[in-house]
């Protein structure tokens, strides 16, 4: 069986207040032994404070980025060994936000997928077409052109090991969500493409995520889907209640 997996982006929002404040809420809400698997992702320069609130909690701590090289002159960015460090267990990987406005290509995924499996996290990676993508009737074919990219050589061990966010870009921060069954066609073909690359019983052990405009109002309703193990929550994981309320969407 797939653990439910919801986690929160909190992007680039909230003061260092703000996001202590907003994860001691989610925490005392959760209570431990929470039977969804639930994680929230904070700016980076609010990771050591949210982890030392989120230590010991049933709520997990994730990062929106990181890079593949373990140190050196790379002026800017942080290497896995400083987010395990901190206590960091998830690493978002290829959001659309930092393929489209950062240039990420499907190949800094791939390293930075490598590296963060070496070091023993559990990246999200996601994945998702664009509006126009989508009217050509290209969804599928750019589902799995990043797939491929972006697990390039990994093990079906690895990929056992990987987080699939689908995220159709159009949805994201729009509030246009897409329809259960639009979502649940897109997450039933990217299991497929995955147990053709890793076999049926890794692809079917691997969790896939839908984020795009989730609220607690249609989290219900996708999160029934076969193939939909969770979300990946923008807008809506910036505060506690409805965030929460997206868990609760859950049905154990
Ligand atoms: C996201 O950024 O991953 C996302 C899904 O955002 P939102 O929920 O705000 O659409």
């Amino acid at each position: 069986m797939r653990r439910p997996f919801i986690a929160g982006n909190w992007k680039m929002n909230l003061t260092k207040a703000e996001a202590i404040a907003l994860a001691q809420a989610v925490a005392a809400k959760v209570g431990a032994g929470h039977a969804v698997e639930i994680a929230v992702c904070p700016p980076a320069v609010h990771l050591d404070a949210v982890a030392a609130v989120l230590k010991g909690t049933g709520v997990g701590i994730g990062a929106q980025n990181v890079y593949f090289q373990p140190n050196g002159a790379f002026t800017g960015e942080l290497s896995v060994a400083m987010l395990v460090d901190l206590g960091v267990q998830y690493v978002i990987l290829g959001h659309s936000e930092r393929r489209r406005i950062m240039g990420e290509t499907n190949e800094h995924v791939n390293a930075k997928l490598h590296a963060v499996l070496a070091g023993g996290l559990t990246p999200i990676v996601c994945v998702g077409e664009t509006l126009d993508e989508r009217t050509a009737n290209k969804t599928e074919d750019i589902v799995q052109e990043q797939l491929a990219g972006s697990l390039a050589g990994i093990t079906a061990e690895q990929a056992g090991r990987v987080v699939i966010a689908y995220e159709p870009v159009w949805a994201i921060g729009t509030g246009q969500v897409a329809t259960k069954e639009q979502a649940e066609e897109v997450h039933a073909a990217a299991r497929k493409m995955l147990a053709a690359r890793f076999g049926e019983t890794t692809a079917a052990s691997i969790r896939i995520q839908y984020g795009g405009s989730v609220k607690p109002d249609n989290a219900a309703d996708l999160l029934a889907q076969p193939n939909i193990d969770g979300a990946l929550v923008g807008g809506a994981s910036l505060k506690a209640d409805s965030f929460l309320g997206i868990v609760a969407g859950v049905k154990l």
